[in-house]
């Protein structure tokens, strides 16, 4: 039977390949200790291409450590990564069968070997799938052509649905679903809406909601875990923080706030009451010396947000390897209510998108969102893209992005 919290307790595997990567860092040893995920980012990653670890190697390694959990992401729809470009894949919009066959039949055989059946297996599923298909398709100034046809074909839904019935049919898979982070889902527009496509992606491909065992937020994203100095409730001569040009009506100004209420959300969907949350907190620190001390000045509410806010971010929509943060609280279980661990999904010092075109034969496109010159598009209000420079290939190690995050890592290394 499955534990509540697959965390409590346990020991999390760390990824030797993560590892040996950040111990050849200039002081890279003083984290390459924790555990990350280990990203299924296509289908050769279950067999280990090219001199790369594949899952059993990883499930052995986790047998070898001792381990109780291991971290799976489970990110290989077709037609992914439909508003952006960094993260395309390998699966074209129609797909959804080599989905099916090739992709999470031969993860769930592996996952079933009774070798393993002494580790909990936390799989993520499909990170930036489902809020997609409410905040980027048609009738949203947002919306981009490819998630339109990813809503109209329903393969995000029949994959989700998929992946949930088939992993979760492994008695030690423990099913977290991507949900997206405060500044994506916060507002009023996406927050039900977003609930209801996960019940209906949970419910899909003869899935049920008692395949999830749980939510993640803020995966490979940027948003400060708890903004202490401004709080939503708060107003300035009058207005409230949330007519804030940062805020901007979001009902969340911090993942914490928002992971703890989308949980009750869940719950009044249909998901079960004992759900629990999942942050990433790999590169949400913000420390370092640009992090304010104290709340902004009460002059107006723009000026008391922007003083007092710790995500240093030029808006709330930028994604791409950016610029000033660190790393977040260190991983750890149970560290709130309704919150089964904070951990590191996204591997500190793994590009999240080439900021020029890079010619690959991993389906990435070029996003310029990591290109640190670009003005910006709707989804970012016309920002900066607020990107480092030189980054290479999404998944990719950068160097100069792993030495920031360590020296910007709040708390303190
Ligand atoms: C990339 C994946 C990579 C993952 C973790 C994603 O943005 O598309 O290839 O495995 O990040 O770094």
């Amino acid at each position: 039977a499955r534990v509540d919290n697959p965390y409590a307790g346990a020991k999390v595997y760390v990824n030797p390949e993560w590892k040996a990567k950040a111990d050849a860092e200039p002081g890279g040893s003083r984290v390459s200790g924790r555990p990350t995920g280990v990203w299924l980012d296509r289908i050769a990653a279950i067999e280990g291409a090219g001199g790369k670890m594949g899952l059993r190697a990883h499930l052995d390694a986790a047998l070898r450590q001792g381990a109780g959990v291991v971290q799976l992401v489970i990110y290989n729809l077709p037609g992914r990564d439909c508003s952006a470009l960094a993260s395309n894949g390998e699966l074209g919009p129609t797909e959804i069968d080599r989905y099916k066959r090739d992709y999470i039949d031969p993860i769930a055989r592996i996952l079933a070997d009774s070798k393993y059946a002494g580790l909990r297996v936390v799989t993520t599923v499909e990170i930036d799938s489902l809020p997609n298909l409410v905040t980027n398709t048609s009738g949203r100034p947002t919306a981009t052509p490819e998630c339109d046809v990813m809503k109209a074909n329903g393969n995000y839904v029949k994959g989700v649905g998929y992946a949930l019935n088939k992993l979760g049919a492994v008695p030690n898979v423990y099913n977290y679903v991507d949900a997206g982070h405060h500044g994506w889902i916060g507002w009023d527009d996406n927050f039900a809406a977003s609930a209801q496509i996960f019940r209906q992606a949970a419910t899909a491909e003869g899935s049920t909601v008692d395949n999830v065992h749980g939510f993640i937020t803020n995966t490979a994203n940027y948003s400060a875990l708890k903004e202490e100095n401004f709080r939503i409730g708060d107003s300035v001569n009058g207005r409230s923080v949330r007519e804030s040009k940062w805020v901007d009506w979001n009902r969340y100004t911090d993942e914490l706030s928002f992971a703890q209420a989308f949980r009750d959300q869940l719950v009044s969907t249909g998901f079960r009451p004992d759900i629990g949350m999942l942050i990433d907190t790999s590169r949400n620190g913000w420390g370092g010396s640009a992090r304010p001390a104290g709340p902004g000045p009460a002059t107006d509410v723009d000026s008391y947000v922007n003083g007092g806010r710790y995500d240093r971010r030029i808006h709330v929509g930028n994604w791409c390897n950016q610029a000033g943060a660190g790393l977040g609280e260190r991983p750890q279980a149970a560290p709130a209510a309704g919150i089964d661990a904070y951990v590191w999904m996204k591997p500190p010092g793994e590009s999240d998108g080439a900021s020029r075109e890079i010619p690959n034969d991993e389906g990435k496109g070029f996003d310029r969102m990591c290109d640190p010159t670009y003005g910006g598009n709707v989804r970012n209000n016309y920002s900066k893209s607020g990107a480092l420079p030189d980054a290479p290939l999404s998944g990719h190690w950068f160097s100069a992005q792993f030495q920031e995050l360590m020296k910007n890592a709040h708390p303190k290394l």
